[in-house]
């Protein structure tokens, strides 16, 4: 078991593409990720029109390192 980082700060949810947000591509730099390269970030609770919605962002290796702190 990897654990996820607990609260990396990430860019608004409102301001990616639906890729991004599916955790299809990195959140960071928006390249496309295999499952192999992916960073789990963790889920996080966003509120979405006013309903409480669970988003799964994943990050590409690059994004994580220069992120981590
Ligand atoms: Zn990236």
């Amino acid at each position: 078991m990897t654990a996820p980082a607990p609260e990396l700060p990430l860019p608004d949810p409102e301001s990616l593409s639906a890729e991004q947000q599916r955790g299809a591509n990195c959140v960071w730099c928006a390249a496309p990720l295999s499952n192999a390269a992916a960073r789990d970030l963790g889920p996080r609770l966003l509120t979405v029109f006013g309903s409480a919605v669970r988003w799964f962002p994943r990050c590409c290796n690059t994004c994580w390192k220069g992120h981590r702190p």
